[in-house]
């Protein structure tokens, strides 16, 4: 109906958003926005719980849609994935996120972190150049492999194919895999055995029974001893209170992301700081 009126505020009703035309319209605006370089890419710190060190940084992908302003990742990554511009986005995301890590290694030695984390999706993992792709790009970059951490669901690998033969590519060529949201997709813990995985993501979901009452969060207690019990680091996601931060440092975990210790910026600041995390 709203099609006839050929306005983008037609277009951009709620109501419309579920539609297929509205999936249409933002895959068409996608393509528009990587010509224009609409997309930026912002980090998220990773930090050891132990030494508040920012170990690492998640990359997240920005899109400042030219009408609509901000459009979340959660809105846009999955009609990227469906029209394949995730392709293209996903390596824009690597290629940006690569280099950025590279000029924080020049300007701040050892206080820059240790490796950047970039997510990607299973369509990217199914394009039988990808690995190629990822090693020019972090050869063009001057990095090592280990200097890369790449993010994949456990729903991409389900079913095992192209997508699990791409991430042992790039595992034999030491760039190390995480398992994000872990918990939450096709969950197997039989994948721990078949797919090479360094780091389980443990999904903000299990992180937020901490503070949710009752005091008790099994499944964040679970996975601490399945990581260390196959001998994978285990990051908790989401962590937004200083609870829930001092709870996982003693259930054992090292390593934590949310906003407690910081949101996603394009510019994080890496200096030492003292973040209090025993003060529940
Ligand atoms: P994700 O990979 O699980 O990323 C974590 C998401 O949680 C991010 O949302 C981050 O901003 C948010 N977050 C981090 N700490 C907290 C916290 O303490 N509280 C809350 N409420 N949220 C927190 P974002 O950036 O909106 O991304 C959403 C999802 O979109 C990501 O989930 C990921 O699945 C996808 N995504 C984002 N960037 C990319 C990308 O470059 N490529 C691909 N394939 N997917 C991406
Ligand atoms: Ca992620
Ligand atoms: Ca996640
Ligand atoms: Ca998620």
């Amino acid at each position: 109906a709203a099609k006839a009126a050929g306005s983008q505020l037609m277009i951009y009703t709620a109501e419309l958003d579920e539609s297929a035309d509205a999936a249409a319209q933002l895959g068409a605006d996608l393509r528009h926005s990587l010509d224009d370089g609409d997309f930026r890419v912002v980090y998220q710190p990773i930090v050891e719980l132990t030494t508040t060190r920012f170990e690492a940084v998640e990359a997240l992908v920005r899109w400042h849609h030219p009408v609509r302003g901000f459009v979340s990742p959660v809105d846009f990554i999955p009609v990227a994935e469906d029209n394949g511009l995730i392709v293209e986005l996903g390596e824009f995301v690597m290629r940006t996120s690569c280099h950025k890590f590279a000029g924080w290694r020049r300007d701040l030695g050892a206080a820059a972190p240790s490796y950047i984390s970039v997510n990607v999706s299973a369509r990217q993992l199914r394009e039988p150049e990808f690995p190629d792709v990822v090693a020019a790009i972090l050869a063009e970059c001057g990095l090592e492999p280990a200097a890369l951490l790449v993010e994949v669901t456990e729903t991409a690998l389900f079913g095992g194919g192209t997508a699990v033969h791409a991430v042992e590519t790039l595992h034999r060529t030491g760039v190390r895999i995480a398992l994000d949201d872990f918990g939450t997709g096709h969950s197997s813990l039989g994948l721990l055995r078949t797919v090479p995985v360094d780091v389980l993501k443990v999904d903000k979901s299990f992180v937020d029974e901490i503070t949710e009452g009752g005091g008790r969060a099994v499944i964040v207690d679970a996975l601490i001893h399945v990581s260390k019990g196959l001998g994978l680091r285990a990051v908790a996601e989401g962590v937004e209170t200083a609870e829930q931060a001092a709870y996982l440092r003693e259930l054992g975990y090292e390593y934590a992301q949310g906003y407690f210790f910081g949101k996603p910026v394009p510019e994080p600041d890496f200096t030492p700081r003292a973040l209090v995390v025993d003060q529940a």
